[in-house]
């Protein structure tokens, strides 16, 4: 790896999409969101039918969805066998899913190779969950965005129509628990990761701090 990685994981609603956006904008940098792969996937086996309550059903299937992601930060994009799937993965059905589908072991190992396949000699920032410890070890700068339980399902809430704060807040508390429990590549802080607490600080300030932090370690 020559080129910069920049590794942002937390859990969801932390603001880590919008932030790693911001901050591949600000660089120059490519952009990979890869929980919008795992989301893919989820879509697919929806589709399909497999039963998702069925890890072996899950494995068994897990090569077949073909993926193609665009890593630009003005329009990031990502298709499943040819068909743009941007608007469904953001369904409900697929965010109520994806964790049982991303906890398959089988998922994992092949959409980490297509990531670090996507990563290359870098020039990109990665937002996910086992950036840091998994995906890119060895990337130069490491981020876990938090923010208040409370700060993260109000943002969500402002995202998604017709929602309220107290089912954001449970949906959200659900997934991130399957998300750190799950026994591959549970959603954790690398060793050598700066924790960087979101919840007081607006989208600027944050890409602002994470834009300061590149500077400080390259
Ligand atoms: O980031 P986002 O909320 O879109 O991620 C959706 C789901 O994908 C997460 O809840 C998690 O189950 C899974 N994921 C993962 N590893 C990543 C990125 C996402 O397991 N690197």
């Amino acid at each position: 790896m020559t080129g910069l990685v920049v590794a942002m994981d937390g859990p969801s609603g932390s603001g880590k999409s919008s932030a790693s956006r911001g901050v591949a904008r600000a660089l120059g940098l490519r952009y990979l969101d890869t929980g919008a792969m795992y989301r893919a996937v989820t879509w697919w086996m929806l589709q399909q039918g497999v039963d998702l309550g069925s890890p072996s059903a899950i494995a068994a299937r897990a090569g077949e969805p073909v993926l193609e992601i665009g890593a630009d930060p003005d329009a990031p994009s990502i298709a499943v066998g040819g068909v743009d799937v941007a608007g469904p993965i953001r369904s409900h059905e697929v965010t109520a899913a994806v964790s049982a589908v991303s906890a398959v072991p089988e998922v994992r190992s092949r959409l980490v190779a297509e990531q670090r396949a996507v990563i290359g000699a870098g020039d990109i920032v990665v937002e996910g969950r086992d950036i840091g410890t998994v995906v890119a070890p060895a990337a130069q700068v490491k981020i876990y965005l938090t923010a208040s339980a409370e700060a993260r399902a109000q943002r969500r809430t402002a995202e998604l129509a017709g929602s309220t704060v107290e089912a954001q807040r449970t949906a959200m508390a659900r997934r991130d628990t399957l998300d750190s429990t799950r026994k591959a590549d549970p959603l954790a802080m690398a060793g050598d990761a700066v924790e960087l607490d979101t919840t007081a600080l607006n989208l600027d300030e944050v890409i602002a701090e994470v834009l300061r932090l590149v500077k400080e370690t390259t």
